[in-house]
């Protein structure tokens, strides 16, 4: 009996170390990457590569991964080092969110209510969630995330902010009105963030992190809606909110569609601690630029929303034909598309919601009509802008709670401790 323990034991070993083995083998480095830091974490951070060397790792990442399982090994080494290096391994666990949800209003064709919820004790994710109005049936849901906007210093400031800001509002509000169910959400800092952590907490660590964590527990409240269809999910964002997209359809795999809007490039990583922060791109095994994280969304379908005035300018030649090359190796070179927007620049304007609500309600089964004119143009006149202090989930009426993390460190704390099993 001990020998046959013995040698089980044994048994058990030889597969580790093998398992071990073949990780290492599994991992890949391109040729040509600038030198990692002798100490401290391996960051990418902006433009960490020219142009022309974003271009390359992906002609060398076509080379190395030419079938499907070549792809799926890496893919899932590197979903465990964006993990890892988020910040976020062991994964939380899931505590109550506790839902706050009040101030319901009704508009045309969608209700607006504003919500909390409580995804790391004492910590808050806040937004909007916006419901379509006179559907029957289940409904797709859609996250949507924005990017980053100056600091507020001034009143004035509210209404170009984050979840506050025309655009956000008016893509929610439009979604909702095609049938969706939509959770515009605060990042770190921003909204009603501010009143939690203060806006500095934003350029910190921590942005990362919480907001991949916020993004899969809203997806569990979008899903927790009587009406919602879990098998429709989609993401969507710009800029940062770009970023937050893609790291969430690469990590949870409900995502069904992700729409990232200025953001996916094989050359910048991204300027801010949520989105290069954290040593996600490179490791000892792996390294990948944000194209490659995308492309850890395949065979979902995927539209990727570029311009010609920022880092995306590249996408028609360089990342489309690499997300088509990954996409490829599934059978579904069909589903992942570009819209391209050559005189445009770095925002999510109107051209691209159109873009966006076109390939969504092909995607998820919306009913795009209820946007469009006679001419059968994106017509958002029906939306109707509100200002911040109608969104806001926190105020006089609505305090914080009292147990309430009150800063940046106490957040951090909390969500250490969902990170450790208890004893
Ligand atoms: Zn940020």
């Amino acid at each position: 009996m001990k020998k046959t323990f013995a040698a089980l034991l044994f048994a058990a070993c030889a597969v580790a170390a093998c398992g071990e083995a073949s990780s290492e083998s599994r991992g890949w480095l391109p040729s040509g990457l600038p030198p990692a830091p002798s100490e401290g974490p391996a960051l990418c951070i902006r433009d960490f590569l020219a142009p022309e060397q974003g271009a390359d790792v992906l002609a060398q990442a076509v080379e190395r991964f030419p079938d499907r399982g070549a792809w799926d090994e890496y893919a899932a080494l590197v979903r465990r080092r964006i993990q890892e290096g988020a910040g976020l391994a062991p994964w939380p666990r899931r505590t109550p969110l506790s839902p706050i949800v009040h101030s319901r209003r009704e508009f045309d064709g969608y209700s607006v209510e504003n919500v909390a919820l409580e995804t790391i004790p004492g910590f808050f994710a806040t937004g909007n969630l916006y419901r379509p109005l006179g559907r029957s049936g289940p409904r797709p849901v859609v996250l949507s995330t924005h990017g980053h906007s100056r600091a507020i210093t001034k009143p004035e400031d509210w209404a170009v902010h984050g979840r506050f800001s025309a655009t956000a509002q008016t893509r929610a509000a439009a979604l909702a009105r095609m049938g969706a169910i939509v959770f515009a959400i605060d990042m770190l800092g921003y909204g009603d963030g501010i009143v939690q952590v203060g806006q500095e907490a934003h350029r910190t660590e921590l942005a990362m992190p919480v907001h991949v964590w916020n993004g899969i527990r809203a997806i569990d409240f979008l899903t927790s809606i009587e009406e919602a269809d879990t098998g429709r999910i989609a993401v969507t964002g710009e800029s940062g909110g770009g970023t937050q997209a893609f790291l969430l359809a690469a990590l949870d795999p409900r995502v069904s569609v992700s729409v990232p809007v200025v953001m996916v490039s094989s050359y910048f990583f991204g300027g801010c601690p949520c989105e290069s922060g954290r040593p996600i791109h490179r490791s000892a095994d792996h390294f990948v630029n944000n194209t490659m994280i995308a492309a850890l969304a395949a065979p979902r379908p995927q539209l990727l929303v570029s311009n010609g005035k920022d880092w995306t300018q590249r996408a028609p030649e360089v990342d489309l034909p690499f997300l088509r090359h990954v996409y490829g190796l599934y059978g579904a070179a069909g589903t992942v598309a570009n819209v391209h927007l050559p005189d445009e620049g770095h925002d999510y304007g109107p051209s691209k919601r159109a873009a966006a609500y076109r390939f969504l309600a092909a995607r998820l089964g919306l009913d795009l009509a209820s946007v469009l004119d006679d001419a059968g143009a994106v017509d958002e006149s029906t939306i109707s802008v509100q200002p911040p202090e109608r969104l806001r989930v926190f105020d006089e009426s609505h305090p914080l709670p009292v147990h309430a993390a009150g800063s940046a460190e106490a957040v951090a704390a909390g969500l250490a401790s969902i990170q450790r099993y208890a004893p």
